[in-house]
């Protein structure tokens, strides 16, 4: 933990934006379900975007890890997962990773489920016994910085509330706001200089320190 952080503070100093490696700075967001009664389970939001998701589209599979889903073991064969949202949904995951004795088992100890937000947005919920595999998950799907907010959410202006509610308002704060923290304020100019943004963005990024 205090490793973690040690690097995560380097990091703020020495790298540049291209260099921040975005699926690290976000491990810390997996969260245990230990809370609700589920033991040993772990839960992770992954966003894809961009790059990732033209990837993603392309084939309708990620890249996982050669570690069953279910319990982090190596894995020794892949299946597809149908899943059941309700009477008239279902949907199919497919090359999903498992060891010699999960996948046997109906699949109700991984769960992944895929919702586009924007055009350029991709929340995928990741649920599963095994911390590695998901951490793992993200390390190999995610690559890139965040998208500037309005290339995320076109929709959405700067003063929309939209920033202090539901999908966008947590992608604000888990994806966009730990990167924006970690670049150095040179770093900042640069990105929005680079990035020409559209009316009132400015203002809103480049908040002067209090
Ligand atoms: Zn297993």
């Amino acid at each position: 933990m205090k490793i973690n952080w040690l690097k995560k503070q380097l990091k703020k100093r020495f790298d540049s934006p291209q260099k921040h490696n975005i699926a690290e700075v976000y491990d810390n967001e997996i969260a245990s379900l230990e809370y609700f009664g589920y033991h040993n389970v772990y839960q992770m939001e992954i966003y894809l975007s961009q790059s990732e998701i033209v990837q993603y589209r392309h084939t309708g599979i990620l890249s996982y890890p050669k570690k069953c889903c279910v319990c982090g073991k190596r894995n020794s064969t892949k299946k597809d997962i149908n899943y059941k949202i309700n009477l008239f949904r279902k949907y199919t995951v497919h090359h999903v990773p498992f060891c010699e004795e999960h996948k046997l088992k109906p699949t109700k100890e991984f769960i992944i489920y895929f919702g586009q937000l924007t055009e350029i947005i991709i929340k995928v919920l990741v649920i599963s016994y095994s911390k590695e595999f998901i951490l793992d998950l993200k390390r190999l799907n995610v690559e890139t910085n965040p998208p500037m907010p309005w290339k995320a959410f076109p929709d959405l202006p700067p003063e929309s509330s939209g920033w202090r509610q539901g999908d966008s308002e947590e992608w604000w704060h888990s994806q966009w706001r730990p990167y924006w923290d970690l670049l150095s304020s040179q770093e900042r100019d640069n990105l929005i200089a680079a990035a020409l943004p559209p009316e009132g963005w400015t203002e809103k990024l480049i908040v002067p320190k209090k």
